[in-house]
């Protein structure tokens, strides 16, 4: 069992579950049950290298839990993934589902594996025995993998390929955040990033201050933290910091983002950019900066430099950028935290929006998407402040208390806890 809750994400993320439980008085016997995974698989993805050599990578996928409706959730490809990581991650998955009203479950996977080391070929050898290996537990009705850190539309056509040559039919509904072409949805490419900024915008709104007013700081560089940096650029934010594995960059007038996101196209990282100066990663936490978006990983402000962090606003556009110390530490500070599980749930909400497409073989336009998604985000997201509100208790709680009491009756509705 310690390998299963053991790991900081799990203990950090139970107990805030734990907490938001306690003040909506939340059935014991529902808390037990969402405290574990239903399912947990570990799987061995052996993998012909390209030099003729066969390397074993552990592979995982956490059911967490299917109450609302079929397990959703990402894949990650990262040299640190563990089973509690990817554990703590799915239950995060059910919450965000549940917070965001979707008719899904949560899950998530992962394979321990550092996808820069490995060539395409390889990638794609890992990727289709990853997904022949857990392909009996997914399915469009099932489980519907999508793309994580890691992984990109890239992974999930392959994903797609490897269920579908094993069904004997097209099966597109298997997986979302797929290429267009083969039924992906307009929009879903940039929906995780379009909602942290549609959150931040509302946050600003319950400060009185408008986004073109703003100055923003992003961790990640990738497929979140690039598009809100995008999107908040168009909307007139000063995007003073980015950064990615490479490092960072300041600039206090504001980077050229367009320029930065043609520059990252082709030199694959943000190292060198002119025009701005080069900072670390910890330092782009510490920034001075309105609002600070962490898009990459998990656990990256925490005691050590939470009391130095000078934004007003945090938009956690990565699950579990905050430890648990560190969010006492902010909320005592006074800083509005919108979490994880609200601001980064664009990404599957366009999942959702992607999985209905493929269903009724039916696609919408981009703008249809876009507009759909912002409504989502609003709605969750007045939501969520008004619980906060009306029981004086941080977003966060009031994020996850929300959600819990919509499983709580669906649980006990559906005669699965009482
Ligand atoms: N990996 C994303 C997340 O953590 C998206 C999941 C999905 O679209 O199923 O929310």
């Amino acid at each position: 069992m310690e390998a299963l809750t053991g790991g900081p994400l799990y203990q950090n993320t139970m107990k805030i579950v734990e907490d938001a439980g306690k003040l909506v008085n939340l059935s014991p016997n529902v808390l037990e049950r969402l405290k574990y995974p239903r399912r947990t698989l570990v799987v061995s993805v052996p993998v012909r290298m390209d030099d003729g050599r066969v390397k074993v990578f552990t592979g995982y996928r956490v059911q967490h839990n299917q109450t609302l409706g079929p397990f959703k959730g990402g894949i990650r490809y990262h040299h640190q993934v563990d089973l509690s990581e990817v554990a703590a991650l799915a239950s995060l998955m059910t919450f965000k589902n549940s917070l965001m009203n979707l008719p899904l479950g949560g899950a998530k996977g992962g394979v321990q594996v550092d996808p820069n080391k490995l060539s395409k070929a390889e990638l794609e050898n890992l990727t289709r025995r990853f997904t022949s290996e857990i392909s009996p537990f997914i399915g469009p009705d099932r489980d519907i993998p999508a793309p994580d850190v890691g992984t990109d539309s890239q992974t999930m056509a392959w994903m797609l390929d490897t269920y579908s040559l094993e069904s004997g039919y097209s099966q597109t509904g298997v997986v979302t955040g797929k290429p267009v072409e083969i039924g992906g949805s307009l929009g879903r490419e940039a929906a995780t990033g379009l909602g942290v900024i549609y959150a931040t915008e509302k946050a600003l709104e319950k400060l009185n201050k408008r986004i073109s007013e703003t100055t923003i700081a992003i961790q990640g560089f990738g497929k979140v933290g690039m598009y809100a940096a995008i999107e908040g650029y168009a909307k007139g934010a000063k995007v003073v910091a980015v950064s990615d594995v490479s490092g960072g960059l300041y600039n206090e007038r504001g980077i050229n983002i367009a320029e930065l996101a043609r520059y990252v196209k082709e030199k694959k990282v943000v190292k060198d950019f002119p025009e701005a100066t080069h900072i670390s990663n910890e330092e782009l936490i510490e920034i001075q900066a309105d609002v600070l978006a962490p898009c990459a990983l998990e656990g990256v402000i925490h005691a050590g430099n939470a009391a130095r962090v000078k934004a007003k606003i945090i938009v956690e556009g990565a699950n579990g950028p905050t430890t648990r110390e560190a969010d006492e530490i902010l909320n005592s500070k006074e800083v509005v935290v919108v979490p994880d599980i609200l601001a980064n749930g664009g990404g599957v909400v366009v999942s959702y929006f992607e999985w209905v497409q493929d269903i009724s073989w039916l696609f919408w336009t981009e703008d249809e998407v876009r507009n759909k998604l912002r409504e989502v985000i609003y709605k969750s997201f007045d939501k969520v402040w008004a619980f906060s509100e009306q029981h004086k208790v941080s977003m966060r709680t009031a994020a996850m208390g929300t959600s819990l009491l919509r499983l709580e009756r669906a649980m006990k509705l559906r005669g699965q806890a009482w």
